[in-house]
């Protein structure tokens, strides 16, 4: 395995599961010491024992990236541990209610807005103001392909996601000369536990969606996120990624 993050911090959200648990090991491989947050301390800390068995240092930290005093907190424990932040991967997210616009709860609306958008404005917020001391860094934020298009029943989900689109090409901007870099990652469905909200019968529809002939596989998304976050991609800042087995291009 190529060494590019050695010596790097990485933080990810929403790490304790899924594809942000594919990140966060990846991360460990790459030679990247890593913060693991979720709010799910007991998975997290499976995560932490299994990078720590690469030979760099991995922690874990209790976070619920809805709250911003917590975004913060994630970005001092970064700074406390290791002494700077160098990658921040914004992974953290809910699936949300399924309902057509009209039948959508409003406290369905304010929930999936908050873990989903939300959290990446206070993510990046504090995450950009320790990067710009260091005059170095690079954020990845996890939308997706409803981050591009729309879907029925999921409203708050598409809407959090373009937003998520909307707020990494304002940071990318703002930054650019300062030395960050941030780009956004587009999955299309991917087999986590995300899914499980959706019905029994959805799963056979959903891998006809993608032209490939299957749901993608976290590994697959977190080798393109690790390869944004390395110096290879240091020319690239303000895009967004899809990784969505052909499903965009139709
Ligand atoms: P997952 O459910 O497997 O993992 C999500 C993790 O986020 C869990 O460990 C959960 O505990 C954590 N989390 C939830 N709310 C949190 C909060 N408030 N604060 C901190 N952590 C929180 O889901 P996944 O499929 O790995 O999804 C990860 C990201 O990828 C999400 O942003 C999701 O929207 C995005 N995504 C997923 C798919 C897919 O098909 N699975 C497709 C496109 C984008």
């Amino acid at each position: 395995m190529e060494h590019s993050l050695a010596g790097k911090t990485a933080l990810v959200t929403g790490a304790a599961s899924g594809i942000g648990k594919a990140i966060a090991l990846l991360y460990g491989q790459h030679g990247a010491n890593v913060l693991v947050s979720d709010i799910d301390a007991e998975k997290g800390q499976v995560v932490v024992e299994q990078i720590k068995g690469m030979d760099v240092q991995a922690h874990f930290v209790l976070a619920d990236v809805g709250d911003p005093a917590e975004c913060q907190r994630l970005v001092n424990e970064a700074v406390n541990r290791y002494g700077k932040l160098d990658i921040a991967c914004n992974n953290a997210g809910i699936g949300g209610e399924l309902n057509k616009t009209a039948d959508y709860s409003l406290e369905g609306w304010q929930t999936i807005i908050n873990i989903n958008l939300n959290s990446v404005f206070y993510c990046l917020k504090y995450q950009l103001a320790q990067m710009a001391k260091q005059g170095t860094g690079v954020v990845v934020n996890m939308a997706s392909i409803l981050g591009q298009v729309g879907t029925p029943n999921s409203p708050g989900y598409v809407a959090a996601k373009h937003g998520v689109v909307g707020l990494t090409k304002t940071a990318a901007l703002e930054y650019a000369a300062s030395g960050i870099r941030v780009n956004a990652v587009g999955p299309a469905y991917i087999d986590t536990p995300l899914l499980s909200v959706l019905p029994a019968d959805a799963r056979e529809q959903l891998i006809s969606m993608h032209p490939i002939g299957r749901l993608g596989k976290s590994d697959e998304v977190a080798e393109l996120v690790i390869w944004l976050s390395s110096d290879k991609a240091s020319f690239v800042t303000g895009s967004y990624y899809p990784v969505d087995g052909g499903y965009l291009a139709q």
